[in-house]
């Protein structure tokens, strides 16, 4: 089962009983379905958990069984419902002629309405990608007030989509993380969205490894670069016999360097008698290196 079909099954399962919130989640299911004459609806739906939701939520809202027929193979599987109810048609025609979500209308609507909602939307129209392959949760509507309405509606809950023009339809999209976990949780999917998380923290963790590990491998480059350096101008200090002209202290930390090569300037600065402090050791090799660039 992909991961957009655990969403939609997790969804569609859960049990929703106030009459508002039925009714809401009707409508989410019914935002992207066709107005034909005579007050007659037909929607199409591409999901068997959604269609086993939609068929008797449908006809309890409506008060007849819609008719239903199923088509399709190799994989994809459609179910056109179809039913005439003057309420529905009166539904359709506020949310696609003038952009009227029911959810915004605020009479005989509660705090859990607008969840509910977005969950018949997305059992309809929705998808969502594995997060373990990218952050993508999708809503695909029909050209028209439909889409923009369901635009705004995101917007004014705190989830501006982002918005593109596709071969079917208009979709409304979010790819940041966070928006697909809160959304997902928004709509009731409480376990599904524990491996939208979880995959996020891999990524974070992932990516934190990568920056670690190419900031430790710079590091190194540079040190053995470094050390390259003062190896060369300690050597041709020594061939050309300007060593000895240094003071004993830089001498003492050139013969250190010199037969310490793969030590790092902790252990430079220990090796002194007494230790030396880092930064003196430091001027010390700028020292040792500038001599040896007058050469
Ligand atoms: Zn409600």
């Amino acid at each position: 089962m992909s991961f957009a079909e655990n969403v939609r099954c997790e969804l569609a399962a859960l049990n929703v009983k106030k009459p508002c919130c039925r009714r809401m989640l009707g409508a989410g299911l019914l935002l992207g379905a066709k107005l034909l004459p005579g007050k007659q609806i037909a929607l199409r739906l591409k999901q068997e958990s959604t269609a086993e939701l939609a068929i008797p939520l449908l006809s309890s809202l409506y008060g007849k069984a819609p008719d239903v027929r199923q088509s399709g193979a190799c994989g994809h599987r459609f179910w056109d419902i179809s039913f005439s109810s003057p309420s529905a048609a009166k539904l359709l025609h506020g949310v696609q002629e003038e952009g009227i979500l029911p959810v915004t209308e605020g009479k005989g609507v509660c705090e859990g309405c607008s969840a509910a909602l977005l969950r018949g939307a997305f059992l309809a129209y929705g998808t969502v990608n594995d997060p373990h392959k990218s952050f993508h949760l999708e809503l695909l509507l029909p050209e028209g007030r439909g889409a923009d309405a369901l635009e705004s509606f995101l917007s004014s809950i705190g989830y501006p989509p982002r918005r593109m023009t596709r071969a079917n339809g208009i979709g409304l999209y979010f790819k940041d993380s966070g928006s697909v976990e809160e959304l997902i949780t928004l709509m009731g999917g409480q376990h599904v969205v524990f491996e939208v998380i979880n995959s996020r923290i891999e990524r974070d963790i992932r990516n934190n490894e990568n920056r670690a590990t190419n900031c430790v491998a710079k590091n190194i480059e540079k040190a053995i670069s470094t050390g390259t350096r003062q190896m060369e101008a300690i050597g041709r200090l020594i061939e050309t016999g300007r060593l000895d002209n240094l003071t004993e202290g830089l001498r003492i930390t050139a013969m250190l360097r010199y037969r310490n090569p793969d030590a790092s300037l902790d252990e430079l600065t220990a090796l002194h008698e007494p230790p030396i402090s880092k930064s003196g050791l430091n001027h010390r090799l700028q020292r040792i290196l500038s001599e040896a660039e007058e050469l």
